[in-house]
């Protein structure tokens, strides 16, 4: 084993959704391994507490604000990164939204707007990082993140997140498997709840839905947003280099039941 397989010494990272929760936590994860991190978010001061905070322990790191969903908006904030830090060598597309309705209360406009922001912003920033991949022709990583819906069914109200989720795992399959010659790794990485601000609320809104995220759980916790930053510093690093189009469940056992 070589220990520089787990580093991401020189290497260039752009983080969307890393203004909050589990995609601020593989933006630090990443800073501490070595690499450069674009932090990207529609919330600017979000972003920039990352990046300081990054800064402040000796990392590298800027923010960007971007709204993920906006072709023209992620052309240009690849520009600027590329400007700033150079070639991005791994992307993980994070930003998500989620619109709970019971699915015969979904509205048109629910079901676009999560799967615009969770679906084709990701194929916005795979397409437009991987056209830069490939040009450079030294390959590249990219992880995106789905969810456990993408495997398995849960509570009600998710139909749109679950398709969106679903979608992300179809597409970055297809992805690895065409860029497989480009030597691009495209991975998925699908957490089970994890304790971000947003779920901490709703547990707190709806005890019993904190009963049920559990009760699915063998490991008897809900994720912490740690347990995501490993398993995306490794699909980045070159310890990694062998593994592509799979996904990888970030569940606690959720998806053995
Ligand atoms: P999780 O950590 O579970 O992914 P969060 O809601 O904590 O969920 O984080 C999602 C992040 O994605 C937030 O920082 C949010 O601002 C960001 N985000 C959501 N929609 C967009 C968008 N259209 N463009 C850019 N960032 C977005």
């Amino acid at each position: 084993m070589n220990k520089a397989d787990f580093e991401l010494a020189h290497k260039i990272a752009a983080v969307t959704g890393a203004g909050n929760g589990i995609g601020a936590g593989i933006a630090k994860g990443y800073a501490q391994a070595g690499a450069a991190v674009a932090v990207i978010d529609w919330d600017l001061a979000a972003a920039q507490r990352v990046a300081d905070e990054i800064c402040t322990d000796g990392g590298k790191a800027c923010a960007l604000r971007c709204d993920v969903s906006d072709h023209v908006m992620v052309e240009q904030v690849v520009r600027e990164i590329t400007d700033k830090f150079g070639p991005i060598d791994v992307l993980v597309n994070n930003a998500g939204i989620g619109m709970r309705a019971p699915a015969e209360e979904m509205t048109e406009e629910q079901w676009d707007k999560v799967l615009c922001v969770n679906l084709k912003s990701a194929y916005n920033f795979c397409t437009t990082v991987g056209k830069q991949m490939i040009a450079r022709g030294r390959g590249g990583r990219i992880i995106n993140m789905a969810s456990i819906t993408c495997m398995v069914g849960v509570e009600t109200g998710n139909i749109n997140y679950a398709a969106s989720k679903g979608g992300i795992v179809a597409m970055s399959r297809c992805l690895a498997i065409e860029w497989a010659k480009y030597n691009i790794l495209v991975n998925v990485i699908a957490p089970t709840h994890v304790r971000t601000p947003l779920i901490n609320r709703l547990i707190e809104e709806h005890p019993e839905k904190g009963e049920y995220f559990l009760h699915n759980i063998p490991l008897g916790r809900l994720g912490e947003v740690d347990d995501v930053v490993g398993p995306a510093v490794f699909l980045a690093s070159g310890a990694a280099r062998f593994i592509t189009g799979h996904t990888l469940l970030v569940d606690g056992g959720h998806t053995a039941w």
